[in-house]
């Protein structure tokens, strides 16, 4: 794959190659301008991206030592909530934070979703640059104007569309990032593989993510496919559904993992919904059972698999009859053709009961 060391795509999405420091760069002068114009700036981040991304931030970006506070919660998902939003928006408002005043997200997926999410919603929406600092934020979470927090045991039950005003990527983060949390992001550069079509699905089955030593042309073939469905489809009316692939059964994967409070990331759960796609895609002759099997053993070579009881199976039903895809009380789920990804395709309770038997099944096999 060809290598390109800074992409300016078209919106604000810069990213900075190991060659260059000029996407931070961009930022130190937009901050400074907006600095001197009076402009109050915040920074959010978690206990690990403060103790492992911010240095190097600072360093490369010194206008953000100005900042007028830092923000550091907790680091994970359970913190996603209502409870940490309302102790930013009280933080915010002590702060005298304005809704021309800036909010920085420094951190994975959970911190640019809830950033996003509190910053958007602040004053009816404040302005905010996201800096992701995980694989699966820098390829997907951080793209897309998509903010979140989760409710109830739910996953992103409230959240809102806003777009970032700039977002820096920069692989470098990735050195510190623990071998789990990398390979839970590149769940996500599997299924934008699968969305982009076959040959792209072929080209990355070639090495397994302890085989990828750069992650900037993955970056940007996640990146640019994801901003060419939203640039489409922002608010979600119809193609950007396809980016759901994996989902309807990863997020009923996840919601159930965090009620037992068992640890499982994003990205793992995405991967086992992949699996449950790609059956039901052959179970609906769109594709061939070789097709499906390339991607269940690719994905099952390099994620854990998750056990679920058939008491689970209903638990799981429940989840995705609840999923904000859902019209009425029936599933919609994303299956896989040869050409396109086919979305909004209901699906039975007893098919998503055969799947998840499927799926069960595979932890003898
Ligand atoms: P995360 O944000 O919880 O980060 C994973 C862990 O890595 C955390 O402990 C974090 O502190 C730590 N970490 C982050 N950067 C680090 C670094 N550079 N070095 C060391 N440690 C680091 O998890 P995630 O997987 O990045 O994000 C998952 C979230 O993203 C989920 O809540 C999911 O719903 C959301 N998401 C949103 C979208 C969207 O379009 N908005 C898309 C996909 C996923």
């Amino acid at each position: 794959m060809k290598k390109t060391r800074l992409v300016l795509y078209m919106k604000n999405i810069l990213i900075n190659g190991d060659m260059s420091a000029k996407a931070f760069h961009n930022l130190d002068v937009f901050l400074k301008k907006e600095i001197e114009n009076g402009v109050k700036i915040f920074v959010l981040m978690d206990k690990n991206t403060r103790q492992h991304c911010l240095p190097y931030v600072l360093k490369q970006c010194p206008e953000l030592k100005k900042a007028t506070d830092y923000f550091i919660t907790a680091p994970g998902e359970a913190y996603k909530n209502l409870e940490t939003v309302v102790s930013i928006w009280n933080a915010l408002s002590a702060e005298n934070a304005t809704r021309n005043s800036i909010f920085i997200n420094l951190g994975g997926g959970v911190i640019c979703d809830m950033g996003a999410f509190a910053a958007s919603t602040f004053k009816r929406g404040m302005r905010f640059i996201q800096i992701p600092t995980t694989l699966l934020a820098m390829a997907d979470a951080a793209i897309g104007g998509k903010t979140a927090i989760d409710f109830n045991n739910l996953k992103n039950q409230i959240g809102t569309f806003a777009e970032a005003e700039k977002v820096i990527i920069d692989e470098h983060f990735l050195q510190t990032l623990p071998e789990n949390e990398l390979r839970s992001g590149f769940a996500e550069i599997i299924k934008m593989a699968i969305v982009k079509g076959p040959k792209e699905f072929d080209l990355l089955r070639n090495q397994t993510y302890k085989e990828i030593s750069d992650w900037q042309p993955w970056i940007e073939m996640a990146v640019s496919e994801k901003e060419k469905i939203v640039q489409k489809d922002l608010t979600e009316k119809n193609i950007r559904k396809r980016l759901n692939l994996g989902h309807t059964f990863g997020h009923a994967f996840e919601s159930l993992a965090l009620e037992r409070e068992l640890p499982l990331t994003h990205g793992e759960a995405v991967a086992m919904g992949l699996v449950c796609d790609a059956y039901l895609s052959v179970k609906y002759e769109h594709i061939t059972s070789r097709r499906q099997k390339r991607i269940e053993d690719y994905i099952l070579q390099q994620f854990p698999y998750f056990k679920i009881s058939a008491a689970d199976t209903m638990t799981m039903l429940f989840r995705m009859r609840q999923d904000k895809k859902n019209k009425a009380d029936a599933v919609r789920s994303t299956l896989i053709t040869p050409k396109e990804i086919l979305f909004d395709v209901e699906i039975p309770d007893t098919d998503i009961v055969d799947t998840l038997a499927y799926y069960r099944a595979l932890a003898v096999s």
